[in-house]
């Protein structure tokens, strides 16, 4: 196996023209394991740790380009007002060693439906930075994941950065593993609302062959909540909504019976994670200074 150590961006980029099935390495956290469980055998590793950039973030207007390398500690301690659902999903990966050393890049380069990043991105909504020696593209997360454990990413091309929306409004993150700490999601929820668009957006994780969004929970609560004045009133969303929000939610999972639960169990968790992550995102929103004039 040869190791290749590009000192710049633009050397990774030729090295992986040159080597497209290099396999790129950064915290290493999913890729060693791999290799020391003899799962995978690359004749080279593309070494990204000297190419600083991959681990800063620029705050801006109105997004956050974080790039590819950053890890979770970081994500944690920087940027938990401007991407408060990525935060608190980064507080449920594995350890505190795992979250110093794995970041988003190497969980889209893996594209396992269980990863944690997802369901908070596509919640979230961002463009993955993807740059090969042709050329850049920016992939909208609907897009980036194409299979299990597969993603939209060329042979020759790199993840750069990650563009993620600046939140909005509130954001939240549940996980059902079989305990707090070091666990791979038995199933997961994230949700962040939108005020400015008036919209609320989701992401599921480990209850379908890649993450995914609930799209007719959101266009159902996006119409209910339009309809009802909710954005403006504040009111309590009633119980009806909450349900038929978490009955769609459920309905969206495609999931599998494994070691870790069954697909019933998974469909049955989804549900529960969505009526609750809404109910502690919209009191979140209606706490927050808006008029609440109305309000029930
Ligand atoms: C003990 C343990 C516990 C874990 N727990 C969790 C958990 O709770 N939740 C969770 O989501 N994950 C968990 N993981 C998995 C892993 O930590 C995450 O997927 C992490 O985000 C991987 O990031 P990394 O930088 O270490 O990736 P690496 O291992 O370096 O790479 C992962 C994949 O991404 C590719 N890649 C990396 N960087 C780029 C790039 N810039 N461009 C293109 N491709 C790239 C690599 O080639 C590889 O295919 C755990 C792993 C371990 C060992």
């Amino acid at each position: 196996m040869d190791f290749l150590r590009p000192a710049s961006w633009e050397e990774a980029l030729a090295a992986k023209a040159e080597h497209p099935t290099a396999v790129p390495i950064a915290g290493g956290t999913d890729v060693m394991v791999e290799i020391n469980f003899d799962h995978r055998r690359p004749e080279y590793l593309l070494d990204l740790n000297r190419i600083g950039e991959l681990s800063e973030w620029e705050v801006g207007q109105e997004k956050v380009r974080l790039g590819a390398s950053v890890p979770y500690s970081s994500i944690m301690d920087h940027l938990r007002a401007e991407l408060p659902g990525l935060a608190l999903a980064s507080h449920t990966v594995a350890s505190p060693q795992i979250r110093n050393r794995g970041g988003v890049g190497g969980n889209l380069g893996t594209a396992s439906p269980a990863g944690d990043a997802h369901p908070a991105l596509l919640a979230a909504d961002c463009e993955v930075e993807a740059e090969s020696v042709r050329g850049t593209r920016l992939i909208p997360i609907d897009a980036f994941y194409t299979g299990v454990k597969r993603n939209a990413l060329e042979p020759d091309e790199l993840i750069r950065a990650v563009h993620i929306k600046k939140a909005d409004g509130p954001q939240q993150y549940s996980k059902v593993g079989t305990r707090n700490a070091m666990v791979i999601a038995v199933c997961a929820f994230g949700i962040a609302l939108h005020p400015e668009t008036r919209t609320v957006r989701t992401g599921i994780g480990s209850a379908a062959p890649t993450p995914i969004r609930a799209k007719e929970a959101e266009d159902f609560l996006n119409a209910a909540l339009e309809e009802g004045g909710f954005w403006d009133n504040g009111k309590i969303i009633t119980p009806a909504i909450a349900k038929q929000f978490a009955a769609l939610a459920s309905g969206a999972c495609n999931p599998i019976d494994d070691v870790r639960g069954t697909a019933k169990y998974r469909r049955h968790a989804v549900g529960i994670m969505a009526r609750r992550t809404l109910g502690w995102t919209w009191e979140q929103y209606r706490g927050a200074g808006r008029t609440l004039e109305g309000a029930a």
